[in-house]
């Protein structure tokens, strides 16, 4: 299968991500006699075999469910094994569409990591574009090259394992001609100056760096300089979670009916908690007269003796049970559950998001390589 071409029905090999909730999705590989097991449940791949992708599938015993989900390079960011710190979606949407990656874009970038972004790059470029991804450290290459075949991306992209910094881009003869540049490493202002071999020397292109602190935006600004990149420029993408959905209009005249609705229904329920505790006491009451009876009958029958504490033991093993007092019922319950959006109520449109941005990831420095224009000398274009 491929990450980047959507297929229907799920076949042994395939991968499958596997969305238990919100914040669990798991990728697996779809083997005959395999088993999946979670905490919700134990899901065995034959059953998952010839089912369409979207599919939502029981656990044996019924408790719980997930949905079988197709592998798109958003999915595999969040499921994704981390060998490295990986770029968001936040942040790749943004980056591909400032640097302009589109199908048959050429796009050379450093460093793989977990290759999450070389996914959405993947898509983006399609079959007729080409990426070349560059790692220099060797576990990391080798997983990230394996991945990448498993996900049939081999034809998209070549993964070289190559200290950028030291050794630039340049792949055997291939003529790489990139459009678009994309660096996150530690220094990139060192390999900036071995992009100028690989970037098309015909049109304009497009570099984004992918820096978490401010002093390296900087010695990266002045590499970008010096090497006749223009049009710098920086970007932090500070994403945040917006939340919409229909609010009930209340007037002050609904806020004191729920006020005296809430004092009439703790009066009723405290004289329904007095008439329960009275009936629990009467049937007590009953039962002990019953049990009294009872021990009376026996005497007589058995002409035996009573021993106090017997009776006593016996009238405790007779109280009802907790679970025999609990009737359902809460005096202080807040009653009868509205639906949001309920045709009886009258509702207004809102929007909400978060009140802080939890995360910082990096400072996006962005630029652009225009071949007809000459380096800057002393801050002019020539
Ligand atoms: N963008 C990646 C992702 O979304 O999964 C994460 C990249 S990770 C933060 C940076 C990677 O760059 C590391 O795996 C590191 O080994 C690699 N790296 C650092 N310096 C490098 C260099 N000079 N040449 C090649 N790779 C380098």
């Amino acid at each position: 299968m491929s990450i980047i071409q959507y297929k229907d029905i799920i076949e042994e090999g395939d991968l499958v991500l596997i969305y238990i909730n919100r914040s669990q999705l798991k990728p697996i590989t779809i083997r005959k006699g395999d088993v999946l097991n979670t905490r919700f449940g134990s899901f065995p791949h034959d059953s998952m075999i010839g089912l369409s992708y979207g599919s939502q599938i029981l656990t044996s015993k019924g408790r719980g469910f997930v949905y079988l989900l197709h592998p798109t390079p958003e999915l595999w960011t969040l499921s994704l094994p981390h060998r490295t710190q990986i770029v968001y979606t936040p942040d790749s949407s943004y980056i591909l569409q400032k640097l302009d990656v589109v199908a048959g874009s050429r796009v050379i970038e450093a460093g793989t990591g977990s290759g999450s972004f070389t996914h959405a790059f993947a898509r983006n470029i399609g079959e007729t574009g080409k990426l070349f991804t560059y790692e220099f450290h060797e576990a990391r290459y080798i997983q990230a090259k394996k991945e990448f075949s498993e996900h049939g991306l081999d034809k998209v992209l070549t993964c070289t394992h190559r200290d950028v910094c030291k050794d630039g881009f340049v792949v055997g003869k291939e003529q790489i001609n990139g459009d678009a540049v994309f660096l996150d490493l530690p220094a990139p202002w060192e390999a900036i100056p071995h992009l100028e071999k690989v970037i098309a020397k015909d049109r304009r292109v497009g570099i984004c760096c992918f820096s978490p602190c401010v002093e390296q935006v900087m010695k990266t600004v002045e590499a970008l300089n010096e090497n006749g990149w223009t049009k710098v420029e920086m970007t932090e993408v500070s994403a945040l979670t917006w939340e919409s959905r229909k609010e009930m209009v209340r007037e002050v005249g609904d806020a004191i009916k729920r006020l005296k609705d809430v004092k009439r229904r703790q009066r009723e329920g405290i004289e329904q908690l007095k008439k329960l505790k009275k009936k629990e006491e009467e049937e007590r009451e009953e039962e002990e007269e019953e049990e009294e009876e009872e021990e009376e009958e026996k005497k007589k029958k058995d002409g035996e003796i009573e021993v106090e504490h017997a009776s006593k033991k016996r009238k405790y093993e007779k109280q009802p049970k907790e679970k025999d007092r609990d009737r359902g019922y809460n005096p202080f319950g807040k009653g009868r559950r509205v639906a949001e959006g309920e045709e009886d109520f009258e509702w207004f449109d809102v929007s909400k998001n978060e009140r802080e941005i939890k995360t910082h990831t990096s400072y996006l420095t962005f630029a652009v390589f225009v071949p007809q224009l000459t380096p800057r000398e002393n801050g002019e274009i020539k």
